[in-house]
């Protein structure tokens, strides 16, 4: 990572924009977790908030429920992803119109990975939307609805050469996406590079940087095999001989996450997405170091 002089978070603040990625909880301890990071998070007043679907379209109604209690309860915009994995076209069709009855007006749009976990061969339903692009159309056919679509800096692991990647971008973008969402990565020059290849190839949406913050980084090197983000040797031994040390392994963490923010906003990146993992303490960090700052207006039991 290169280690020029950073501008002040002051500075930073007034063109920084976030959104907090969680998951739909399992059970009620995991719902308390849940709420309290969105309740810790949400005076940073995000962009939007979003919920995302189980592996294969697994979790309809924990995500609706979710994104229906943060409509109702919160001033937050929440974004429901939703996959086609698995299912004909008129089922999530009629899941899209539930999400919006709930008042969902944005989705994260995905084709999902194969029930039998990534790395499978990807089989289509045979009535079913075939890729993220065809999800986009179906959406678009519903409503006027905002929505973001995946990127890959590294390649999605299915696509053979980064032409193939960024055509399928391309078609999801010509469908109707008009913000994507990268897949998490911790090397900047990637994301740069990738970014002006999708540039050269006339695709002119918003490619915010998904960030992960590490809690896990044995947990984190091993999805990364499966979706294809590499890991850099000084990432792995900043975290070298830390197993026992849960601790210093947040600041390290943080620190990691911060250092990448900090660095994609001087390359001109101003639009951030956290993966939180529904926990909020890293991301709260990263974004104060930003300059954010939480202010007065509680944007959670703000809604009527
Ligand atoms: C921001 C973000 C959020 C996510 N949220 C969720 C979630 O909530 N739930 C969930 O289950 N998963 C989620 N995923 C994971 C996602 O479902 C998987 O990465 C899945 O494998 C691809 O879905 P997609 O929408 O990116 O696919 P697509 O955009 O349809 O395709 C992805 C890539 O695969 C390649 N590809 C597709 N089909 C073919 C083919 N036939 N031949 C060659 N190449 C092909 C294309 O080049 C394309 O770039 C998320 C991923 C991201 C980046």
């Amino acid at each position: 990572m290169p280690s020029s002089p950073r501008a002040s978070a002051e500075d930073l603040s007034d063109r920084i924009k976030v959104s907090f990625e969680f998951f739909p909880p399992k059970n009620g301890d995991m719902e308390n977790q849940l709420w309290e990071s969105i309740t810790k998070l949400a005076p940073f007043q995000p962009d939007f908030v979003s919920v995302t679907y189980g592996a294969g379209g697994s979790t309809k109604q924990p995500t609706l429920k979710t994104v229906s209690r943060i409509a109702s309860e919160t001033s937050l915009a929440p974004a429901a992803h939703l996959t086609c994995v698995g299912s004909d076209k008129a089922s999530v069709d009629a899941v899209a119109r539930e999400f919006k009855s709930v008042g969902v007006k944005h989705f994260v749009a995905l084709r999902g990975d194969p029930p039998e976990g990534v790395g499978a061969a990807y089989q289509p339903h045979p009535e079913g939307y075939a890729n993220g692009a065809e999800l986009v159309a179906g959406l678009r056919a519903i409503d006027d609805f905002e929505i973001s679509v995946s990127a890959y800096p590294e390649r999605h692991p299915e696509s053979p050469d980064f032409a193939t990647d960024i055509d399928m971008l391309k078609r999801k973008v010509d469908a109707g996406a008009t913000r994507a969402i990268t897949q998490f990565f911790f090397d900047n020059d990637l994301y740069e590079r990738y970014v002006e290849r999708v540039r050269r190839a006339g695709i002119y949406i918003p490619i915010v940087p998904g960030i992960l913050p590490i809690h896990n980084f044995g947990q984190v090197a091993r999805f990364s095999k499966l979706c294809g983000t590499s890991i850099p040797d000084w990432l792995a031994r900043r975290f070298d001989g830390l197993e026992k040390d849960p601790e210093t392994r947040a600041l390290v963490a943080a620190a990691i996450a911060a250092d990448q923010v900090t660095d994609l906003v001087e390359r001109g990146v101003d639009d951030f997405h956290f993966y939180t993992m529904n926990r909020a303490q890293l991301v709260y960090a990263i974004c104060h170091l930003l300059g954010l700052r939480s202010g007065e207006t509680p944007a959670v039991g703000a809604a009527a």
